[in-house]
């Protein structure tokens, strides 16, 4: 007797009668209420701009059905992917055809799949298997990713020559600028210091020289002369003490450099694919930093008829998190209740 085998399905047996009795009485008494325009208006204003709050995410299925447009538009979701993408068990398959891309993939995928708490993108080997593909492409349009209704692109020429500015507003690495900055002001005020103090005996031996008379102002002289040369000895002696500072400082910090940067490529492209499969989940952008989802506004030409809530162009600037937001989860999972996925 496998008891470990028989706990499960008495568990399963259990849930399952538990959902069906209450299912079956939610479905009787919500079937015909569909919830008015002015109610979900109502909800909508009620909730932070872009955001569903649970009152929209638990709305009964002919009310998503009747509501879309509105709901859609003010939430800028749209249904973007192509039938077939996703299957009955609303799951996409992706297939990575640059294998480059394939750990960004694989990130990007883990973190939609646990902030909806399912499997909803499935990495295949199989190409013939795979619904969704992730590819570079090459282009010399302004655009890291693109989605393309059952493809997702990445730019080739951007992901080559990857911008190095990224980690720029690090706060680690300002700090790593900062100290610099401190070693170099900390030399300028030796520096002034000594030239001070180098002025100041310098006027004294010169007044007292002129108080003298002809071998004494020599033997003064070469006083001067002495002073002098010890004034510039001891400049070089800060400046070359700030120079091998410098260097120690920058050798000692140089692996931790270069993995700072490498962690904000893979920060970056990571955030091109969870944003592009965001896409994929029927999201549009958002004007919000914080979101994966963000791109910069357009509300100009063209983009102003559209009729959405916030028009943009394509991907020019996408997020440099790669965290999802909440936003963008609550927002997925609305989609989800639209059907778009
Ligand atoms: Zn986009």
């Amino acid at each position: 007797m496998n008891i470990h085998k028989l706990k499960p399905v008495v568990l399963l047996t259990l849930l399952l009668a538990a959902t069906t009795v209450g299912n079956s009485t939610a479905r009787a008494a919500k079937r015909q209420s569909v919830a008015s325009k002015a109610k979900i208006s109502r909800l909508i204003k009620q909730s932070p701009d872009l955001k569903p709050t649970g009152k929209i995410l638990r709305q009964n299925h002919r009310t998503y059905l009747k509501r879309e447009d509105m709901i859609s538009k003010n939430y800028n979701l749209e249904n973007f992917a192509d039938s077939g993408v996703f299957n009955h068990k609303h799951q996409a398959r992706i297939y990575v055809a640059s294998p480059v891309l394939k750990s960004y993939v694989r990130t990007a995928v883990k973190r939609w799949n646990t902030a909806l708490g399912r499997q909803v993108f499935k990495v295949t080997t199989k190409r013939s298997r795979g619904t969704l593909r992730v590819s570079l492409k090459t282009s010399d349009a302004q655009w890291d990713g693109l989605f393309d209704g059952n493809r997702i692109y990445v730019n080739r020429a951007d992901f080559n020559t990857p911008n190095t500015a990224r980690y720029l507003e690090d706060s680690q690495y300002q700090a790593y600028i900062q100290h610099m900055t401190d070693l170099q002001n900390e030399a300028a005020k030796k520096v002034q210091k000594l030239a001070a103090d180098h002025a100041v005996r310098h006027e004294t031996l010169e007044d007292s020289r002129a108080s003298k008379n002809g071998d004494e102002q020599g033997a003064i002289q070469a006083e001067v002369d002495a002073e002098m040369t010890q004034y510039f000895q001891s400049e070089h002696q800060i400046q070359d003490s700030y120079r091998a500072k410098l260097k120690a400082y920058r050798q000692s910090k140089h692996t931790w450099l270069v993995k700072l940067k490498a962690r904000y490529q893979r920060m970056y492209w990571n955030s091109v694919v969870e944003h592009e499969l965001g896409h994929g989940l029927g999201l549009d952008h958002t004007p919000y930093l914080a979101d994966v989802m963000f791109a910069a506004s357009n509300d100009e030409g063209e983009y102003k008829s559209l009729n959405v809530k916030y028009p943009w162009v394509k991907d020019i600037a996408v997020a440099t998190r790669d965290k999802l937001s909440a936003r963008d989860i609550d927002r997925a999972k609305l989609a989800r209740k639209l059907n778009y996925w």
